[in-house]
């Protein structure tokens, strides 16, 4: 089950804030487990919930939703539950009714101050891990081409104490110019607005202030994880420019196919042929898990199409909610060659069975004779 915030707000992809807002509130209401105790199911959606309306009810993280979809920080939370990994709902329910019509937005949308120091940009990687590293999490190593700041000018790109102030600008960064009455400050060019300007450039990156080097980083990929999620690694993305921070590294993964395993969400799905016998007479058999071989229980009787669900044998939920469930499908073989002998004791078996031996088998019939006549 691949979540979308959208979807689970029921709100179109450009929904004004006014309208996540009211979609969430009344979906929380409806969903709050105080209202709806003991049921799995509401709790689940609250859940939910909570988490699409706390990543799209802030404008930076709606934009990395839009762009990355659902992003986990390194040590495996949502990114966008400010560190603490708490999507349990409560803390944003009664921020948000305990307070609905307070500044509880407008503290959140930082204004925003033009600094000279910009911040690094972003690198975005994909990355296949197979089912398996899915389902138990993985610690991989990966090598990615990136800029970093030079050592020797700090990134400045001037050599050590060799920056001096602009003559254009004198220092301040802007340039007025006058047109009709008024005068216009625009950034001033000779500097591009830092007010300095290089007077000898750094000998080791000859002025560019960053180098190309290639980073090896230790990714810890969260057991639960599924394809389209991306990892984000704070500060491992490209140099920052004046000073400013380095960029994230977005990693987003891709969960190569099991051969027989399926998967949706956290439960698994797996085909189990068996022969006609064995789905009549009922057998033990051996099957694998993700965990290992164990033993299966074939109940005499068993139907094409039944499924058996084993409790808890699925994948581990990436946020730590629960483990879920792996369904087995019961395919059910018939032979196609058959000898001569084979068929003379189906033929015979077939001789010595009634209706009786079948639980629907004469109602279907009595019903298909009715219907004809
Ligand atoms: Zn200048
Ligand atoms: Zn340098």
């Amino acid at each position: 089950m691949s979540k979308d915030y959208y979807e689970s707000l029921g709100v179109k992809r450009n929904a004004t804030e006014a309208e996540l807002k009211k979609a969430y509130r009344k979906l929380a209401m409806q969903y709050h487990p105080d209202r709806n105790p003991g049921d799995k199911a509401a709790e689940e959606k609250f859940r939910e919930i909570n988490e699409a309306y706390q990543v799209l009810s802030d404008g930076t993280k709606r934009a990395q939703y839009d762009q990355y979809g659902r992003v986990f920080d390194e040590n495996g939370g949502f990114s966008s539950s400010g560190g603490g990994g708490n999507f349990g709902g409560e803390t944003i329910f009664e921020e948000f009714f305990g307070d609905v019509f307070g500044d509880f937005f407008g503290t959140t949308g930082n204004t925003k101050r033009k600094r000279r120091p910009q911040k690094g940009q972003s690198i975005q990687y994909d990355m296949d891990i197979t089912f398996m590293e899915a389902a138990f999490g993985v610690e991989k190593e990966i090598e990615i081409p990136k800029t970093e700041n030079c050592k020797r000018c700090d990134g400045s790109g001037a050599e050590p104490g060799a920056m001096e102030t602009c003559p254009t600008c004198n220092g301040s960064g802007t340039v007025q110019r006058r047109q009709g009455l008024f005068a216009i400050s625009t950034p001033c060019s000779n500097c591009g607005g830092t007010g300095q300007v290089i007077k000898e450039v750094c000998t080791e990156c000859k002025g560019a202030g960053t180098h190309r080097v290639k980073s090896k980083i230790n990714l810890k990929i969260p057991a639960g994880i599924e394809s389209g999620m991306t990892l984000r690694v704070t500060g491992k993305g490209n140099a920052g420019m004046n000073g400013g921070p380095s960029g994230d590294l977005y990693v987003e993964i891709n969960v190569i196919e099991h051969d027989f395993f399926r998967r949706d969400g956290r439960d698994i799905f797996v085909e189990l042929p068996i022969s006609f016998v064995d789905a009549v007479l009922g057998k033990e058999l051996e099957i694998s898990t993700l965990e290992g071989k164990e033993k299966l229980e074939i109940k005499a009787g068993t139907q094409p199409g039944d499924r058996i669900v084993l409790k808890g044998k699925g994948l581990p939920d990436v946020q730590g909610y629960g483990i879920g469930n792996m369904n087995i499908d019961i395919k059910v073989l018939l032979p196609t060659k058959l000898t001569k002998e084979q068929k003379e004791l189906l033929q015979k078996f077939d001789g010595a069975t009634t209706d009786d031996n079948y639980s629907t088998h004469k109602t279907i019939w009595d019903k298909m004779k009715n219907f004809f006549s």
